[in-house]
């Protein structure tokens, strides 16, 4: 029963944030839950600022200086916050994991957990991306209930995480289904928790129960920044964006609905972590900086990630991949025209300035 040791897997850019949501919360709510905070950090040596011959390792960092100085400076961190780069020392008495990592790590650190995460524990997955594997296309809550064998959930929306780590005002969707051997309210995670957990005065949380509806969302959102990075960067200007998003919405409600029926259709409108969160992201976020890089530069995805990046991952450019996978097993790439077209300009070399010609919806008058 509460209090319940809360521990975040993962440090990056989004992971530092939530953690900093979760530990504000956690000394608000001694009742709900236990005050410190664990964060697991793949840890890494960062050079001194006074002598770069010299490293410090990035935990340490954290827990004196109480700041993310690579993946999210200048932001001050609670002190119940802490840092630990041993995964399975991070989640040793945890009753609640929030998984924030890249996606493409997740399979070699749900590997590591396997044997070390007892049944009763909850799961939460911030993370934005597919599993596509041997089980087809999976969502990532699902894969980690299947491989973990404990209850997930997921939170996604229109969440920049340096606009959230300033603590400037947004929303977000919590969504979660009560496990069949849900144990009680005061006993259990619910949606109540959920909300107290990741609610703040500048981070307003909706809970609801459609995980694959945001879930979906919160993935192919990244695949369509990166069109609108490239048609921002060829300089097509503000209508050629709105196009690729009014397109890319499309093509995710009918993933949605080809392969995961049970989403609701009005969490892509209704919901943070619907349209809201493809317009931010076509506005802000990394996929589109390192698309229009791309289409500046003539430079691939991978070397645009290194140079504007500084280690922070665009998902959007594993995303389209994985999808472009999933789709030809399932013969149906030409009915998603727009991750297409993304996919074989990312990997293919296909010229960005045929995309109209790519997603042109054929009719009979031209
Ligand atoms: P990030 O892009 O900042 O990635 C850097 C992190 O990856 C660092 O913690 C680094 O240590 C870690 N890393 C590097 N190599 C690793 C390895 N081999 N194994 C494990 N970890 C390794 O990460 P992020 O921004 O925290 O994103 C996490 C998830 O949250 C993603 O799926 C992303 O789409 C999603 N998300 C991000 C934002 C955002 O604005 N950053 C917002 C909402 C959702
Ligand atoms: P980027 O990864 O493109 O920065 O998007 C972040 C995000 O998911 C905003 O909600």
């Amino acid at each position: 029963r509460h209090p319940f040791k809360v521990t975040v897997i993962g440090s990056g850019n989004w992971g530092t944030t939530i953690a900093k949501v979760v530990a504000e919360n956690t000394v608000q709510h001694p009742h709900l839950f236990k005050e410190q905070v664990e964060m697991w950090v793949f840890d890494e040596k960062i050079p001194k600022e006074d002598n770069p011959e010299e490293f410090e390792m990035l935990t340490n960092i954290i827990n004196t200086r109480h700041q993310n100085v690579k993946y999210l400076p200048d932001i001050d961190l609670p002190h119940n916050l802490h840092a630990n780069p041993s995964l399975l020392d991070s989640v040793k008495d945890a009753d609640i994991l929030v998984f924030n990592i890249p996606h493409q790590f997740l399979s070699r650190i749900v590997e590591n957990l396997k044997g070390h995460v007892k049944p009763h524990v909850r799961a939460i997955s911030c993370l934005k991306g597919f599993e596509v594997g041997r089980k087809g296309v999976q969502l990532l809550s699902s894969y980690i209930t299947d491989e973990l064998g404990i209850q997930c959930g997921a939170l996604s929306g229109a969440n920049l995480a340096p606009e959230v780590a300033k603590e400037h005002w947004s929303e977000t969707t919590v969504a979660y289904q009560l496990p069949k051997d849900f144990r009680g309210e005061g006993y259990d995670v619910d949606h109540r928790i959920l909300k107290v957990l990741f609610h703040r005065p500048y981070f307003h949380v909706n809970v609801i129960d459609d995980v694959a509806g945001i879930s979906i969302a919160g993935a192919l959102k990244n695949v369509v920044a990166l069109a609108c990075g490239f048609v921002e960067g060829l300089g097509w200007g503000n209508n050629a964006a709105a196009a690729i998003q009014r397109v890319g919405l499309g093509e995710i409600i009918k993933f949605g609905r080809t392969f995961f029926p049970e989403c609701k259709v009005e969490t892509y409108y209704q919901e943070s972590a619907g349209v809201a969160d493809l317009i931010t992201t076509c506005s802000g976020g990394r996929n589109v900086k390192v698309a229009k890089h791309m289409a500046k530069t003539g430079k691939d995805a991978f070397t645009a990630e290194k140079e504007l990046l500084n280690g922070q991952s665009a998902q959007g450019v594993i995303t389209c991949k994985e999808v472009h996978e999933w789709l030809d097993t399932c013969e149906m790439t030409s009915e998603f025209p727009l991750f297409e077209a993304v996919y074989q300009i990312v990997y293919n070399n296909v010229p960005m300035k045929n995309l109209p010609d790519m997603i042109e919806e054929l009719d009979s008058f031209v």
